[in-house]
């Protein structure tokens, strides 16, 4: 059975990358770069100035000086022709530096006279210039394929006129979920029915990181139906199963996996929750088969299949940072020997991380993955976590910087 850091390592080297769309910038935002892209020409495009105030030459401005002023350049005009030496240029922020000027004075430190403008301190070369290509120079790489496009990156695309890009296709996921006890949220309820809340979890986790779900519906706990709806959700370029994968009487998820001719690289994880946690490929298609009770089926996306699909998104970056933390209460592991992921509410005090268990540990308990900031990650070889030690910790929230609020 492997260990987790074996099993995940597993799956990113059995998902395949996806294809290649084109998108204008605005519909990129959030997508992965799947081009290098190249500076036309240089930026800034010409040399200009940084202030509002006057362009002059250094060398009349030696020491406290009165300079005519002969001309005003507005940003996007320009003076026509060279500074005359001995003068001085009206200008404005982003407007071209004229030929003879080369350094700017700000407005705030002149005075206005009668026979000019009067500058009391002597003036450095290259004051308030913005050079061309000081920023970035014509044939630079300016953004590397793999790159998360954020409006940083949105605005340096619109900056070289670049507004349709290369970017990685997001992944159709099909969800399904088995079991003879489900029915749908909704759905008349018997006594003895269970809702099946896996399904809209996996979509709202598929959504958080900008993959397709497709929702297939129920499987009810027979090789047949087990088997039409797997091949149905194996159409997606990935497939999620919830549930019927331990080793129930019920549990045909595995067996209709195999009588497919599907690879399965591993039917199991030494982490708790998860443990019968299953990988497997049929041609290409990757199929994540994560147990039924909610928080493992989460546990188990937010650990082991959510790095799978932004690997095939093109992020470089899918595994998450381990944080340290400090306890502010005990954590009691259950079972010794295995990886146990345990939900903690996290708080931020002096930009140090400190978690206190969120309550009940049991998988059936949903209460306290809603309370949960992050997943504690108790490693096999302890069992006893006191308040004061450290842990390492997986924040779960995409809006983990509010935190510190
Ligand atoms: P299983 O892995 O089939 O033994 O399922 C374990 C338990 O997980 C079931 O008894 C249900 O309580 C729960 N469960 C299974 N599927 C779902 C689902 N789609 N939504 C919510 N709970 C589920
Ligand atoms: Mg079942």
């Amino acid at each position: 059975m492997p260990r987790f850091e074996e099993a995940r390592a597993t799956i990113l080297d059995h998902v395949p990358l996806m294809g290649i769309e084109r998108l204008s910038i605005l519909d990129a935002v959030g997508r992965v770069l799947a081009e290098e892209v190249v500076a036309p020409w240089d930026m800034p495009r010409m040399t200009n100035s940084a202030m509002d105030g006057y362009a002059v030459n250094a060398r009349d401005c030696q020491q406290a000086v009165t300079l005519p002023v002969k001309g005003f350049i507005p940003a996007g005009g320009s003076l026509g022709s060279a500074l005359e030496p001995g003068t001085a240029a009206k200008i404005m922020t982003g407007a071209p530096v004229p030929a003879g000027a080369d350094a700017i004075v700000p407005v705030e430190d002149t005075e206005e006279t009668e026979t000019g403008i009067h500058l009391p301190k002597a003036i450095k070369q290259g004051a308030h210039v913005r050079h061309k290509g000081e920023d970035v120079q014509s044939g630079e790489s300016i953004l590397s394929r793999g790159t998360i496009l954020r409006p940083a990156e949105i605005g340096m695309l619109a900056s070289f006129s670049k507004i349709f890009v290369a970017v990685y296709r997001p992944p159709r996921v099909a969800i399904l979920s088995t079991g003879d006890e489900l029915v749908e949220p909704g759905d008349p309820l018997g006594e003895d029915k269970i809702i099946n809340s896996n399904a809209l979890t996996l979509a709202a986790a598929l959504k958080e990181i900008g993959a397709e779900a497709t929702i297939l519906g129920i499987a009810r706990d027979t090789p047949e139906a087990t088997r039409e709806k797997i091949l149905e959700g194996l159409k997606a370029d990935a497939l999620i199963t919830s549930a019927g994968v331990s080793a129930g009487d019920r549990d045909f998820v595995r067996s209709v996996l195999d009588e497919l001719g599907a690879e399965t690289l591993f039917c199991r994880v030494d982490i708790k929750p998860g443990r019968p946690t299953t990988f497997a490929r049929l041609g290409q298609t990757p199929i994540f088969c994560l147990p039924g009770n909610p928080v493992s089926t989460m546990v188990t996306f937010e650990e082991l299949v959510r790095p799978a699909l932004l690997k095939m998104m093109g992020h470089c970056r899918v595994i998450k940072p381990l944080i340290e933390a400090t306890l502010l209460t005990d954590l009691t592991k259950k079972r010794l020997g295995v990886l146990n992921f345990q939900r903690v509410s996290i708080e931020v005090r002096d930009g140090r991380y400190l978690a206190s268990c969120s309550g009940d540990q049991n998988t059936g308990i949903l209460k306290t993955m809603v309370r949960a900031d992050a997943l504690a990650l108790l490693p096999e070889n302890l069992d006893t976590f006191q308040a004061g030690d450290k842990v390492h910790i997986h924040l779960l929230s995409s809006n983990a910087d509010m935190l510190a609020c």
